[in-house]
């Protein structure tokens, strides 16, 4: 099946012919003979096949990159970076191809998330000793820190750090087999293989037994499931007895497991203990740099800033804020950059869930005004037609019930010289609630109610 960009590519010669005047001499040397040899979602391999190109290679690439990158932009609603290879250059492509390929299977099949890895890992204070760790085990078969146990709370990383030191030996002995698991992975497999009866234990231990390296995650839910625990200390042993490496991370250290068997926190505790720590501001700043990097998207130092600040209980919920700031402004800015407004609407409920908007005077006036179809001055007036003192008297006894100011300033808001007047317009409103309750009305009630909504929104 042909792809999006060697699909389209007539379309983009064609553009490339007639949009960007580029003379029709250079178009048919240069242009007309490139052939699209590969492409992947963000790149575009272009293939350089003819002679024509063997010294005048560097002089197209600068020439007509930009060019050659708008019109498949234009054509495809795609942005990619290009990437121009010789004829020459393509054995290694294909080898260095192919050698990717095989390392995404094995990941694949290892379990893994292709994004958790060293180099988008950030390290700070929090998680340095950690990390050095996490690189020692992977760098190192013969490790004398086996097992190495990560500990931490929630969202800190640990399931990032597993991934990585999986994704390092892969990448770094080629026949190394390795497993990932989440406990939950582990402990159904078990039930699985009970159930199963004889066979199916036997294809389990030939599963679990047969690799260089396991990675378990959060085994706090092993413990106390008694025949998954003991299923996992006959694992643990059989490794650990052949040299494998084994990464465990749970959310808290062994010495914190009660209803555990003492011989299983031994093992727990015969190699290297390691925690990860809640990030200060400074990690903070970096891993938000970081994810702006990684997604192409910019987010000023401001906001940046505001998220580090305000969001400081884990990573997991640092990243969630950052989404949720690029997600709302693409919904409402399209092609412009957040502004801090925009971050602190995207994350009022992370940030301040408990902290209703601060309600001013002016805000106040501007609804009822607006509600009531006059304008500011008019409600400012001294204008006593009941059509515009109702609606001012109603803004008076909001200002009152809604804010913390005091008579005096209500009534300079207001244009009022005298306070007494605040107090009489606060009065008829208190008593025509009152003699609607009496008679069991409610239209005055549901009209404020309606007001205030629009005042807080
Ligand atoms: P845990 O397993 O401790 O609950 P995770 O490993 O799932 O935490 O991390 C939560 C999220 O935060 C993941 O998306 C992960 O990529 C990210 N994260 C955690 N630590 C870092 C770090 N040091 N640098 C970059 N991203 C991180
Ligand atoms: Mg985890």
């Amino acid at each position: 099946m042909k792809q999006l960009v060697s699909k389209n590519w007539d379309a983009i010669l064609e553009m490339l012919e007639n949009d960007f005047e580029i003379k029709p001499v250079l178009f048919k040397t240069f242009i007309k003979p490139l052939k699209v040899y590969d492409e992947n979602d963000d790149t575009v391999v272009i293939l350089m096949d003819d002679e024509v190109y063997q010294h005048n290679d560097s002089y197209v690439k600068e020439k007509f990159y930009a060019f050659i990158k708008n019109s498949i932009e234009t054509v495809t609603s795609k942005s990619y970076n290009l990437k121009f290879i010789s004829k020459e250059e393509l054995g290694s492509y294909d080898a260095t191809k192919n050698e990717h390929n095989l390392l995404r299977e094995r990941a694949a099949s290892a379990n893994l998330n292709p994004n958790y890895t060293f180099d988008t890992f950030v390290v700070g204070d929090n998680n340095r000793l950690v990390t050095a760790a996490a690189l020692s085990v992977a760098e190192n078969p013969g490790t004398n820190w086996n097992p190495l146990f990560i500990y931490g709370g929630v969202g800190l990383g640990k399931t990032h750090l597993m991934h990585s030191i999986a994704h390092y030996i892969l990448e770094n002995q080629k026949d190394a087999r390795v497993l990932y698991v989440t406990s939950e992975q582990f402990t159904n497999e078990v039930i699985e293989a009970i159930k199963e009866g004889v066979l199916a234990s036997k294809e389990f231990r030939k599963k679990y037994r047969n690799i260089d390296a396991l990675l378990i995650d959060d085994i706090q839910f092993v413990i106390g499931k008694e025949r998954t625990e003991e299923e996992f200390f006959h694992t643990f042993n059989e490794l650990y007895q052949a040299g494998k490496r084994i990464i465990i991370s749970s959310d808290r250290p062994p010495k914190d497991f009660t209803n555990i068997e003492d011989r299983i926190k031994s093992r727990f505790g015969s190699g290297m203990l390691s925690e990860i720590n809640p990030p200060d501001y400074e990690t903070r700043m970096a891993i938000l740099k970081k994810r702006c990097e990684l997604e192409q998207e910019h987010l000023s130092d401001e906001i940046l800033n505001y998220i580090a600040t305000n969001v400081n209980s884990n990573i997991r919920e640092l990243e969630g804020a950052y989404k949720k700031v690029t997600a709302l402004n693409k919904l409402v800015n399209v092609n412009t950059e957040a502004t801090l407004e925009i971050a602190k609407n995207a994350l009022k409920d992370i940030i301040n869930p408990n902290v209703k908007n601060v309600i001013t005077i002016d805000t106040i006036i501007d609804v009822v005004a607006s509600h009531y179809e006059l304008s500011i001055d008019q409600l400012r007036s001294s204008n006593r037609s009941s059509n515009v003192a109702y609606p001012r008297q109603i803004a008076m006894y909001l200002c009152k019930q809604l804010t913390s100011a005091s008579l005096k300033e209500i009534a300079s808001k207001l244009g009022k010289k005298d306070h007494s007047t605040i107090v009489h317009g606060i009065k008829k409103i208190e008593d025509d609630l009152e003699n609607e309750k009496k008679s069991n009305n409610t239209e005055l009630s549901v009209k404020l109610d309606v007001i205030k909504k629009l005042i807080s929104s």
